[in-house]
C-alpha cells in the first residue's frame, strides 16, 4: 500500500506530539475506492488509564502500549458508515523502539488465528529521540495465515489519484488541478483513468502476457477478434492515400463484412503466393493472411517475408488462436489474434478477446488513440478472466464467477436476452443490441449510417467529447463531414438537409451544459425528409425520456452510467425503433464482433433491478444540489434544467419527466485559482472523478479534461466556460454531506 506523503507526515506528526508515549488513530477513506486514504483521525489511548486500574491485567503504560477508546471507536464508525467511509489503516508509533511489528502488535491484530479487521492495514510509525524515525505497514496474508511487513513507500506526489470501483472500477480519482495539468502535458501517467482512456491494470497484465508469448513490442487488445481486425483495417483505410487489400480468406475470417468497409479488395492464394516485386507502400498494398499456423508458414515462407519488408509492405496474420512464439517474424508488420483457451470454444463461450500485437510504435500509438474514441474495447474483467485461462488450462465456472466478482454463475442465465427485452420496454423500442461501451454503439450507429455516397452528419447541441470528436476527426480518405446547429437555430435544418445527409444526430440531455433540444421538432422534420434520427439518452435515461415517442429512428446509451450507476461496469446499447433498422445494426454488430461480455452483461443486469428507483433519487437529489448551487452566493451560473433561468427550462418540461443527475456550474470568481481553491481540499462525501451516472456524486472540471488545448476563441465559439465545474449528481439517500461539501468549497472561493 502506498501512504500519501501528506498522511504519512500527519501520523509522525501525532507520534512526535504524544512522544515519549504512544499514540494512536485511523486512516480514513472511501468505502467505493480501494486505495483512498483520505484523513487521519487521532484516537485517544487509553493505556494509562486501564493501567492504573488494573496493573495486574495492564501491565504496560502508554509508554510502551496502545489502547484505542472503544467508545470513542464505536462512535466513529458509525457516522463513518452514514458517509459512506471505513477505516482503511490503524495507526500508532514506536517511541525510541523503531518501526516494526511487535508481537504484542501481532497478539492485537489476530483473533483466533484471523485478521481481528480484515482488510485492514497496520501502520506503525517510528518516533526516536522524539523525530519521525520510519515507519512500515503489516498487511495480514489469508495465504500464509501471518502479516505481510513492507516498509513504508511515500507516494510524493502528495494527491494521488485512486481507481474508483473497486476491483473493476471504471474510473480514477484526479485529486488537484495541478496534478490535471501534469496529465495533460505528458508529465504524469495516470495509474487509475476513465477505463477508455487508460488501461486498467488486468488489461496492461494481459497485455504483458501476450507481448511475452508473441514476441512483440506491442499489444493492443479489443472486445474480440474481429473487432481488433476492423479497427485495424478502418486505421489503415483513413491513414493510408489509397489502400489495396489483398485477402486470403479462411473459416475464421470470411469477405462479407470486410466489404463493408468500401475497401477495394482482392484475393490471395497463400498457395501461389503473389510476386513481392508486384506489391509496393506506395499503392497502399496491404496483405492480410488468414491462417491457422503462423509460425509454420513463417518457417516455409520466410524470404518472402523478408523481400516484402523490403518493399515496407504492411503485411498482417490474422489467427483464431495464439501460438507461443519466441521471436517476432520478420516482415510481419500486425499479427490480430482472437483471445481465448481451448475451453473458451467449447465450456465458456462468449468470453473472448482480441488483439492486434505489433512492433510497430507509431501506428500503435495512433491505433490506441482510435481505440479511445472507437470503444471496442476488453472490459477489466474479461481481461482478468482470459488471463487466468491462458495461464490455467483447467478454470472452471466457479473460477470465472469468483474472479469476476459476480456472484451468480453467468453462463445458466446469459441474461443478455432480458435486458435488451427491458430496454425495449422501457424505451418502445423494437429490437436492442449491446455493445462493448457506450462510445461503441455511437461509432457503431455512425459507420453504420455513413456512406461515401451519403457522407453528412447533422449534430444537433454540444455532444459529448468523444462523440464530437468521433465527428471532427472523419479521415483522410472517407470525406465525412459535420455540420453543426445550435439548439436555437433548428429553422435552419430544412435548408441544410440534402440527399448527402446520413443522419441527425442529438443527445436527449447534452454533456456538459445540459441543454435539452426539442427532440419532437428535430423528429418531425428528420421525418418528412426521411433522414435517420438518432438519439443519445444516456443522461436522460430511459426513465425520463424515450426519444422514440419524438421520432428517433436509433436510441443510445452508454450503460457504463446511469443504468449500471455500479461504477465497475463498462457497456453500451442501440435501440431500434423498427425492425428494418434493428437488422441493419444487428449485422453490423456481428461482422464487426462487437459484443458485451456475458460477465458484463450479468453485472448490468443486477444493476438495472432498481434502477427506476435510483434514478428517481438521482432526479430529486440533482434538482436539490442545482437549487441550492443556484441560491449560492459564490455561484454564477447553473447548468440545469429545473432553473427558470436554463435555456432549456421549458423543452424539458415539455419532453422530460425528470432532468436527470447531471448539474454543471461556473463560479462567480473565473479564474483557475479560484477553481484550485474549490476543487484541491478533500471532499468527504464527493468524489473527485470523471463519468458521469454513477450511484455515489462525482465531481470533474470537465473542460480541463476534454477540451483542455482548446483555445478561448474555440470554448467561446461552442460556449463552454473552460473553467465549468461538473457534477454527477448520486443517488445517495441522504443529501445532507453533498450539500456540505459544496458549501465549504464554495465558500473557501469568496472568503
Ligand atoms: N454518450 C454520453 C452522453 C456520454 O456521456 C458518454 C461517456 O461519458 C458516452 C456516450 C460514451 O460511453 P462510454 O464511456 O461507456 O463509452
Amino acid at each position: 500500500m502506498e501512504i500519501p506523503e501528506n498522511i504519512l507526515t500527519e501520523c509522525h506528526e501525532y507520534g512526535v506530539a504524544a512522544y515519549p508515549e504512544e499514540t494512536c488513530g485511523f486512516i480514513i477513506g472511501n468505502r467505493e475506492v480501494p486505495d483512498s486514504l483520505e484523513t487521519v483521525l487521532p484516537m485517544r489511548n487509553i493505556m494509562n488509564d486501564l493501567h492504573e486500574k488494573d496493573p495486574a491485567q495492564y501491565p504496560r503504560t502508554a509508554r510502551d502500549g496502545y489502547v484505542i477508546d472503544p467508545l470513542e471507536q464505536l462512535k466513529l464508525e458509525r457516522s463513518l458508515k452514514k458517509e459512506g467511509k471505513e477505516i482503511k489503516v490503524i495507526y500508532h508509533s514506536h517511541p525510541d523502539v523503531g518501526a516494526y511489528f511487535s508481537a504484542k502488535d501481532k497478539e492485537d491484530a489476530l483473533w483466533n488465528g484471523k485478521a481481528r479487521y480484515p482488510g485492514v492495514s497496520f501502520l506503525v510509525c517510528g518516533t526516536t529521540d522524539g523525530k519521525p524515525d520510519g515507519a512500515i505497514i503489516a498487511d495480514f496474508n489469508q495465504d500464509s495465515g501471518d502479516f505481510d511487513i513492507t516498509p513504508v513507500t511515500v507516494n510524493s506526489s502528495a494527491a494521488s489519484g485512486g481507481l474508483v470501483g473497486g476491483t473493476f472500477g471504471i474510473t480514477g480519482i484526479l485529486p488537484t488541478i495541478d496534478f490535471i495539468h501534469e496529465w495533460k502535458n505528458g508529465n504524469r501517467e495516470l495509474q487509475y483513468g476513465y477505463f477508455r482512456f487508460v488501461n486498467h491494470q488486468h488489461i496492461k497484465d494481459l497485455h504483458a502476457e501476450l507481448c511475452s508469448r508473441s514476441g512483440a513490442r506491442y499489444a493492443l487488445t479489443y472486445c474480440s477478434g474481429s473487432a481488433a481486425l476492423f479497427e485495424l483495417l478502418i486505421y489503415l483505410r483513413e491513414s493510408l492515400p489509397n489502400i489495396n487489400l489483398y485477402f486470403s480468406s479462411n473459416s475464421a475470417l470470411s469477405a462479407d463484412g470486410i466489404q463493408s468497409l468500401e475497401i477495394s479488395c482482392k484475393s490471395l492464394d497463400l498457395k501461389n503466393l503473389i510476386d513481392p516485386e508486384l506489391l509496393s507502400a506506395k499503392n497502399g498494398d496491404v496483405l492480410l493472411l488468414a491462417m491457422e499456423a503462423p509460425e509454420l508458414f513463417v518457417k516455409e515462407n520466410s524470404e518472402w517475408l523478408a523481400k516484402l519488408k523490403r518493399q515496407r509492405v504492411t503485411v498482417i496474420f490474422y489467427s483464431s488462436n495464439l501460438q507461443a512464439s519466441d521471436q517476432w517474424p520478420v516482415g510481419l508488420t500486425f499479427w490480430i489474434s482472437a483471445i481465448s483457451s481451448p475451453e473458451t470454444a467449447t465450456k465458456h463461450s462468449g468470453i473472448e478477446g482480441g488483439v492486434i500485437l505489433s512492433n510497430a510504435d507509431r501506428q500503435i500509438a495512433e491505433l490506441t488513440e482510435t481505440r479511445k474514441r472507437n470503444g471496442s474495447v476488453l472490459s477489466a474483467r474479461n481481461a482478468a478472466v482470459l488471463l487466468k485461462m491462458l495461464k490455467e488450462e483447467d478454470t472452471d465456472l466457479h473460477d470465472i464467477a469468483k474472479l469476476s466478482g459476480i456472484n451468480k454463475t453467468w453462463e445458466l442465465s446469459n441474461p443478455e436476452q432480458k435486458i435488451t427485452e427491458k430496454l425495449c420496454e422501457w424505451e418502445h423500442a423494437t429490437a436492442g443490441f449491446l455493445f462493448p461501451s457506450g462510445m461503441s454503439a455511437v461509432h457503431s450507429v455512425m459507420n453504420l449510417l455513413r456512406k461515401k455516397s451519403k457522407n453528412q452528419v447533422i449534430v444537433i447541441g454540444l455532444m459529448y467529447s468523444d462523440s464530437y470528436n468521433l465527428l471532427m476527426s472523419p479521415g483522410r480518405s472517407s470525406r465525412w463531414e459535420a455540420e453543426f446547429v445550435g439548439l436555437d437555430e433548428l429553422e435552419k435544418l430544412d435548408q441544410i438537409i440534402s440527399e448527402n445527409t446520413a443522419m441527425i444526430v442529438t443527445e436527449t440531455i447534452t454533456n456538459p451544459l445540459v441543454e435539452v433540444p426539442d427532440l419532437n421538432r428535430i423528429g418531425d422534420i428528420a421525418s418528412a425528409h426521411e433522414v435517420p434520427f438518432v438519439v443519445d439518452n444516456t443522461i436522460a435515461s430511459p426513465v425520463n425520456c424515450q426519444p422514440i415517442d419524438y421520432g428517433a429512428d436509433y436510441v443510445i446509451h452508454s450503460t457504463t452510467k446511469y443504468l449500471s450507476g455500479s461504477n465497475d461496469h463498462a457497456g453500451g446499447v442501440v435501440l431500434a425503433k423498427n425492425s428494418r433498422n434493428a437488422s441493419a445494426i444487428e449485422n453490423f454488430r456481428r461482422c464487426w464482433g462487437l459484443r458485451l461480455s456475458p460477465l458484463e452483461s450479468t453485472v448490468l443486469w443486477e444493476c438495472m433491478q432498481d434502477f427506476a428507483e435510483r434514478m428517481a433519487r438521482f432526479n430529486s437529489n440533482c434538482t436539490a444540489v442545482a437549487d441550492f448551487l443556484s441560491e449560492h452566493a459564490a455561484v454564477d451560473m447553473v447548468y440545469h434544467p429545473s432553473q427558470s433561468s436554463h435555456s432549456s427550462y421549458f423543452t424539458a418540461k415539455k419532453l422530460l419527466s425528470g432532468n436527470g443527475g447531471v448539474v454543471s456550474f461556473t463560479l462567480k470568481d473565473e479564474s483557475e485559482n479560484a477553481l484550485k481553491i474549490f476543487h484541491d481540499k478533500e471532499f468527504s462525501s464527493i468524489i473527485k472523478a470523471p463519468s458521469i451516472g454513477s450511484n455515489q456524486t462525482l465531481i470533474c472540471p470537465y473542460p480541463m479534461l476534454t477540451h483542455y488545448f482548446d483555445t478561448d476563441e474555440d470554448l467561446r465559439e461552442i460556449k463552454l466556460p473552460r473553467h465549468l465545474i461538473r457534477v454527477s449528481v448520486g443517488c445517495e439517500t441522504e443529501i445532507e454531506g453533498i450539500l456540505t461539501d459544496l458549501d465549504c468549497a464554495l465558500k473557501r472561493t469568496i472568503q
